[in-house]
């Protein structure tokens, strides 16, 4: 991942927090499972078999249950989930008043139109994953590029004046057509793309190790913009039929919640987009239906629905809003980008 040009951000006083013996540094890299108490190389190869790479997973669970599933013994099994038990990240309650103080720190992203921006309550929002949803060629890479375009621009023009991160696991990122929309908002196209650090995940497991290197690299840049273009097409290509629907939607839930980190942490937009197919499918069902189902709908904090519509209009149906109502927007894709 490129890594030059990258606006370094004012490092803070790492701030630890104290809890017995274990101490969280909050500039660490979060804490693994090799970190629980009595965890070696070989009992951590068993947990990871097992399907126990999270702490929160062996945290709820019970002694007798993990030491069956990960083949360990029952004392062994109990230390190891009262380490969870303080390493993970259990979320916990937090007053009304906090959850308001961070929703004030939302900022908002301009699509370059009116239409979306109304849609959306005055643009994309941080602290959130937006999914767009849309068969292919309605325009879901166009809105990435654009959006990755506008994160650049100061606030006061509707930007973040941020740092965007781009996984590319379609082959259509195209840095020519970020120039051209970054020319015609009055950025430097060089200026753009340098702000703009794009990697091509080659499978599911690759993209995932992507966003483990987002967080790393958020440490010292003002990430400001996830695009994952697309969520889902290799966990359509590598796991295939019934059996594997488990495994796939299990994996998808750690992504969306890893990348839901990132929004809620660095205060940055998440936009993944999904692909629905024009045919109906046996494996994928109702074709107007996203792929991922349940699991990407409710990890998405807005969905928008693209389509086509005459004369080169596309059509963004805002679904499932949290606090928004239901609605529509007209925008076209022009050479210089998204317009009303
Ligand atoms: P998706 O990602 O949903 O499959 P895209 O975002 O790639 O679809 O949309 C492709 C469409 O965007 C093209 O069919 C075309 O209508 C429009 N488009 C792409 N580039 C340009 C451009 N330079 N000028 C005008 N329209 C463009
Ligand atoms: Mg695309």
């Amino acid at each position: 991942m490129a890594s030059e040009g990258v606006e370094m951000k004012e490092k803070t006083a790492s701030e630890t927090v104290e809890d017995e013996e274990i101490v969280i540094d909050v500039d660490e890299p979060e804490p693994t499972i090799e970190d629980l108490p009595g965890v070696g190389p070989a009992t951590a190869e068993k947990l990871r078999e097992a399907g126990f790479e999270d702490l929160l997973a062996i945290a709820v669970m019970s002694p007798p249950e993990l030491a069956e599933q990960a083949e360990l013994g029952e004392a062994v099994s109990s230390k190891i989930i009262s380490g969870a038990k303080k390493l993970a990240n259990i979320g916990g309650f937090v007053s009304g008043n906090a959850l308001l103080d961070r929703r004030s720190r939302v900022e908002k992203l301009t699509s370059g139109t009116s239409s979306l921006d109304e849609l959306l309550g005055g643009g994309f929002e941080t602290q959130a994953i937006v999914e767009v949803f849309g068969e292919f060629g309605s325009g879901k890479t166009q809105i990435g590029h654009q959006l990755a375009v506008n994160t650049i621009l100061p606030k006061e023009s509707g930007g973040f004046d941020g740092e965007v991160f781009y996984i590319d696991t379609e082959d259509t990122f195209r840095p020519e057509r970020i120039a051209q929309m970054a020319e015609s908002v009055g950025i430097k196209p060089e200026d753009a793309l340098n702000r703009i650090h794009v990697a091509r995940a080659y499978n599911s497991a690759h993209q995932m190790l992507l966003v483990d290197e987002i967080k790393r690299m958020s440490k010292n840049i003002d990430v400001k913009l996830v695009i994952v273009d697309s969520l889902t097409s290799h966990f359509r290509a590598e796991y295939i039929g019934r059996g594997m629907l488990a495994t796939r939607q299990q994996k998808l839930n750690r992504h969306m919640k890893e990348l839901k980190q990132i929004a809620d942490v660095q205060n940055a937009l998440v936009l993944v987009t999904n692909q629905v197919m024009s045919k109906p499918d046996a494996m994928w069902g109702d074709p107007t239906k996203a792929i991922g189902g349940h699991i990407v709908g409710h990890a998405s904090t807005f969905r928008l629905y693209l389509r086509k519509s005459k004369g080169g209009r596309r059509i963004a149906r805002l679904i499932d809003s949290p606090n928004l109502p239901e609605g529509e927007a007209v925008f076209t894709v022009t050479s210089e980008g998204l317009r009303d």
